[in-house]
């Protein structure tokens, strides 16, 4: 006789099943919480386990795990768990956990016998799910471009700051929410990096189209959260109809797939990236030059850990340098060398190298948003962090001559005077270098329109 181990709190759904499960032929042996249930499963080891997902003790999750690593039982038992609630992401995870089966109370009995008999038969499939892909393309055509093409290019910050949201009476002007622009530009709508900004611009976006289906483009700059922690909140994401283009590089470590969805695995979010409704394509470019529609886009290594890029995106009325999270390499290498290469010439030599590197990037930009996250005192305590300081980002814009500089990626302890103050500083640096450059503080909502050069 075949025997199966049922764990459930709750008197009633107990009693039920094994009354189906002892008139189907079954040997039914019974437990109230987790911990019994599990030393009657590795003492005896039945052919099939019944479980509720939360017991006392040791939930379904954990015994489902416990079972499946268990060589004894890995084969041979089979496990279904029972939930009241039947949230997608508490089956998947269920079934990520070692689950053959998952079921919602309450439970019908014809229902639950003929699922046993299949299980135990080897009838069923199991639910096995693919957690991560790299590379996820579009499964439909696109749709037609949201925007006329000839309209002006427009630029909207919709969050400035970096490394933690930050809002409060403080911040009110400059804005608390993290790294997120939108671009519009020959009929594409571009959004860069999905900080928590990405938030209010999706309700923003569906209140636009209401009605109306789009794709977008979101170009990752790299994964630190204070660049992908809003995806989740993305409201345009959660219409089937919408195309979301997701594109970015390799990091250093896992594929950017499997690095944006891990953020929104169980215990960190309630749905699974691979459960948002819209077309989502995530694409990991090769290439440093590639093409949204009729934009061309440029990518170059930015100095920064881990590993992060800048974006330069040209259309047809101008160009945009987004250089959000990166340190000038002169200071930082002279800093950071040891004593005796410190002054050395091939270490100067390099750093001037691959600060030139930026300067040929950014070159010409008809507006360059860069991370200036300390101002030049702080920056000596901060040397290594990874970010810039308002004097050496104008010194670059000024050799690259662009033509309007937005200090970017606020840090969080700065409140607006100070941030005024940072804006004051760098224009007076220009002025004392003999320079007539505009440089302005990113501001959540300020938008920036390049006009469509006159024939
Ligand atoms: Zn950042
Ligand atoms: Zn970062």
């Amino acid at each position: 006789m075949k025997t199966v181990i049922l764990i459930d709190e709750d008197l009633a759904s107990r009693e039920a099943m094994a009354g189906w499960l002892t008139d189907a032929g079954w040997r039914v042996v019974v437990a109230e919480d987790g911990e019994v249930g599990l030393d009657l499963i590795q003492r005896h080891p039945p052919e099939l386990v019944v479980c509720d997902l939360l017991m006392p003790r040791c939930n379904g999750f954990q015994l489902c795990r416990t079972v499946r690593k268990d060589p004894q039982l890995k084969d041979k038992t089979k496990l279904i768990v029972t939930t009241a609630s039947g949230y997608m992401t508490d089956r998947l995870n269920a079934t990520d956990a070692g689950a053959n089966e998952c079921v919602v109370k309450p439970i019908q009995r014809l229902e639950f016998l003929r699922l046993v008999q299949a299980l135990t038969t080897g009838e069923t499939t199991l639910l096995t799910r693919k957690s991560t892909q790299d590379n996820i393309r579009f499964d439909r055509p696109p749709n037609v471009p949201a925007l006329p093409l000839d309209d002006p290019v427009r630029l909207r910050f919709w969050g400035v700051r970096g490394s933690i949201p930050t809002p409060g009476p403080a911040t009110v002007r400059y804005g608390g929410n993290t790294s997120c622009l939108e671009v519009r530009a020959d009929g594409e709508i571009i959004i860069l990096d999905a900080g928590t900004g990405i938030a209010p611009l999706g309700a923003h976006l569906a209140q636009e189209f209401k009605g109306r289906s789009f794709d977008i483009s979101i170009l990752i700059s790299h994964t630190h959260w204070d660049h992908i922690q809003g995806f989740p909140f993305f409201e345009p994401a959660y219409n089937p109809a919408n195309g979301v283009r997701i594109i970015g590089f390799k990091g250093a470590r896992e594929g950017l797939a499997s690095t944006l969805s891990s953020q929104m695995e169980s215990p960190f979010f309630p749905i699974r990236m691979q459960q948002i409704p819209a077309n989502i394509s995530v694409e990991e470019m090769r290439d440093l030059k590639f093409k949204i529609g009729a934009v061309s886009v440029e990518a170059t290594y930015l100095n920064h850990p881990g590993l992060c890029m800048g974006y330069r995106i040209n259309t047809s009325c101008g160009s945009i340098a987004y250089l959000p999270d990166n340190e000038p390499y002169q200071r930082f290498k002279y800093h950071t060398a040891s004593p005796e290469t410190a002054n050395s010439v091939e270490s100067l030599e390099y750093a001037r190298r691959q600060d030139q590197r930026i300067v040929d990037f950014i070159q010409g930009a008809d507006i360059l948003v860069i991370d200036s996250q300390y101002d030049a005192t702080e920056y000596q305590t901060r040397i290594g962090w990874g970010h810039g300081c308002v004097d050496d980002v104008v010194a670059l814009a000024l050799s690259a001559k662009v033509k309007r500089l937005f200090l970017f990626h606020h840090d969080p302890r700065h409140n607006d005077d100070f941030i005024d103050k940072m804006a004051e500083w760098g224009s007076n640096f220009v002025t004392m270098l003999g320079d007539t450059l505009p440089v302005e503080c990113a501001r959540e909502g300020l938008e920036i329109i390049l006009p469509r050069p006159q024939p």
